[in-house]
């Protein structure tokens, strides 16, 4: 067995007997009934080998992880024009705050606060009704991942249709400064399902080998563009936990309210862990830590 296998092995039986699991997100009434006790978590190496460990292969609503992935489908198709209408700096606020939004005239401070990805999935509907852009994201989704077998959870997006008032009034504040370009109805219901799309952590790192930049791993995006959602998953991947995030894993990362999170190890890994109770920033609270102990375990980290 490989030293790295046996690493993800101590860290997943660490994690089945965890007494603090944090809390599932219960305020998307679909995912509430989630069993806190799972755990996994995979690693796809720069040569192109994978280790995985836990409930690898038991598939999670990945959520505001594919912000990532819209956010470089949109940057792939309107290249720097995005930053006209999304910010780059971290929120310090939560996920779905609405302060801010209103205070910087419909401007988002980033991406990946959910006010930014609403943005994001907006321009991607240029040119695109709702159902060929969720194609596009699905297409683009099962190539990184080099695998067909990924959906989206239409129960999952139906219940937040019907529950996500904060998204709503998020939507309707970019409407009223001018920053959405198509009717807020039409985009969140891209926008919740893009967040219902269910992936293993097996699937998740796979679909994270694009942002690693090795050889042996495919290359789908610039090295520059790489390189600035890097930046970007390490000051805003964790809305207002990414500055303890950065501290305690020192990596790029991207949480998802379904408890799933995607690492990348810059030239050497993407690993993808997924444990449903959250900590108080709506990160996964086992994830973070089993990330960390990782991170530790290999001497990975992008400081040196
Ligand atoms: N669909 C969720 C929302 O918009 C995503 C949030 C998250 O995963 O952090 O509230």
């Amino acid at each position: 067995m490989s030293d790295l296998q046996a690493i993800l092995d101590r860290i997943a039986a660490e994690m089945a007997a965890a007494p603090d699991r944090g809390k599932v997100a219960d305020y998307i009434p679909e995912l509430a009934s989630i069993d806190p006790g799972q755990f996994g978590i995979a690693v796809c190496l720069a040569d192109g080998t994978h280790c995985t460990a836990g409930d690898a292969e038991v598939r999670f609503s990945i959520q505001s992880v594919s912000k990532v992935f819209t956010l470089a489908m949109a940057l792939g198709r309107l290249g720097d024009q995005l930053w006209a209408r999304v910010g780059r700096e971290p929120s310090g606020l939560a996920f779905n705050s609405i302060l801010q939004l209103e205070h910087e005239r419909g401007i988002p401070r980033n991406p990946f606060i959910n006010a930014g990805a609403i943005v994001v999935t907006d321009a991607l509907l240029s040119g695109h009704a709702p159902r060929e852009m969720l194609g596009d994201y699905l297409r683009f989704l099962r190539h990184a991942a080099d695998d067909d077998d990924i959906h989206i959870n239409e129960s999952v997006a139906r219940s937040e249709t019907e529950t996500g008032h904060r998204n709503f009034a998020l939507a309707h504040e970019l409407c009223a400064h001018g920053n959405l370009q198509h009717p807020p109805d039409h985009v969140l219901g891209a926008y919740f399902h893009q967040c219902a799309a269910e992936m293993t952590c097996r699937q998740l790192a796979f679909a994270g080998r694009f942002l690693v930049n090795a050889p042996e791993l495919p290359s789908l995006l610039s090295l520059a563009r790489v390189r600035r959602i890097n930046a970007l998953m390490m000051t805003c991947g964790h809305y207002d936990g990414s500055g303890e995030f950065a501290f305690r894993v020192g990596l790029p990362g991207k949480s998802g309210v379904g408890g799933g999170i995607l690492v990348i190890v810059p030239s050497r890994a993407a690993v993808a862990v997924w444990s449903p109770g959250l900590n108080a920033q709506g990160n996964s609270q086992l994830g973070t830590l089993a990330v960390e102990r990782l991170a530790r375990a290999q001497g990975w980290s992008v400081f040196g």
